[in-house]
């Protein structure tokens, strides 16, 4: 068996385009535009490109972005009081400080001062409750909710399925697990501790990697017909010298030979996290003025 590729570009894109439509109607609704704040403290490459493209993907939605970027050595106080200024602007609707911070910040304390109504990275402990307690007010991390939205596409209702997460992290293996489990999954949450896990792994209907370990996954681990998420993203040395190429966390072409449905690493989780972006700042916007919300989103 040839697993169906799944095309995350092409499912982004109409996410984004959805996201477009909401904001344009928003816009009209309100007179004025979405707006997105990005906060980048420090000069760290791979985070600067990812603030880029965010900018740019919200510059083609048609929302405003307001972008600080902030000296490395900017004291956690000055970046508490961005964050406070911020979360009483009426003109932003979504607040993202893109992680990580410099050492001497304490992330979680910088988080946990983001309004949770403007939190669009859905990684402040209030919408880690809502999601947990099935609260629809939950703005829910952008990378599980891009899987999701995959899984759903392609296997319409998920419900008793059995879906192995592989990965605990509160950025993505938790609030992946706790999407399933509202979709009524059964699901289970493997570790670095996990005992047998290509054992456990083989009895997934769904299988999601968010580990960090390019290709751990082998076609061996994943049942035949199984859909596939890779959310990983593994820079490894490519076949010329000082080239590089990008993996997953599930080595693709074996998988591919087993399974009913994969994601390619890249193409497939990487573009839904951007336009998930999007979704939620134009959800949190419409939230926030009290309209209902957007349709198809
Ligand atoms: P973390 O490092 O925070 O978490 C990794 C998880 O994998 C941990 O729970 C860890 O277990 C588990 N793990 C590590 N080694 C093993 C092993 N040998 N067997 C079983 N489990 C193991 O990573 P993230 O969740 O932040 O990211 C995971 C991957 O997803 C990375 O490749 C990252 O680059 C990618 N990513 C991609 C995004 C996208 O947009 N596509 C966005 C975010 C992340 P334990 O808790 O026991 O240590």
């Amino acid at each position: 068996m040839t697993a169906k590729r799944i095309d995350g570009k092409a499912a982004a894109a109409d996410v984004r385009a959805s996201a477009g439509r909401a904001a344009a109607f928003f816009r009209a609704s309100t007179g004025r535009p979405v707006g997105l704040a990005t906060v980048l403290v420090g000069e760290d490459p791979a985070s600067e490109v990812y603030i880029r493209s965010k900018r740019v993907a919200c510059g083609e939605a048609a929302m405003e972005s307001f972008h600080y970027a902030l000296p490395a050595d900017t004291s956690e106080a000055d970046l508490l009081g961005l964050v406070a200024r911020l979360n009483a602007d009426p003109a932003v609707d979504g607040i993202l400080v893109q992680l990580p911070l410099p050492s001497h910040m304490d992330a979680a304390r910088v988080i946990d001062a983001i309004n949770p109504d403007k939190d669009v990275d859905g990684f402040h402990v209030v919408n880690a409750g809502r999601l947990a307690v099935g609260d629809p007010a939950a703005l829910v991390p952008c990378t599980p909710l891009g899987c999701l939205h995959l899984l759903k596409a392609e296997l319409g209702d998920l419900s008793g399925k059995h879906a192995v997460v592989i990965g605990r992290s509160n950025i993505v293996g938790k609030p992946m697990a706790m999407l399933l489990l509202a979709e009524s999954c059964t699901v289970t949450i493997a570790h670095s501790r996990t005992r047998d896990l290509p054992a456990l792994a083989r009895e997934a209907d769904i299988l999601v990697a968010a580990v960090g370990r390019p290709e751990m996954v082998r076609g061996e681990w994943v049942k035949p017909g199984a859909t596939v998420i890779d959310v990983g993203i593994n820079r490894v040395a490519g076949a010329e010298p000082r080239k590089t190429r990008l993996v997953g966390d599930v080595a693709y072409s074996g998988a591919a030979e087993v399974a009913g449905a994969i994601t390619p690493v890249p193409g497939g989780v990487g573009p839904m996290t951007i336009a998930m972006l999007l979704r939620n700042t134009v959800v949190a916007a419409h939230r926030r003025s009290g309209l209902p919300a957007p349709e198809g989103l």
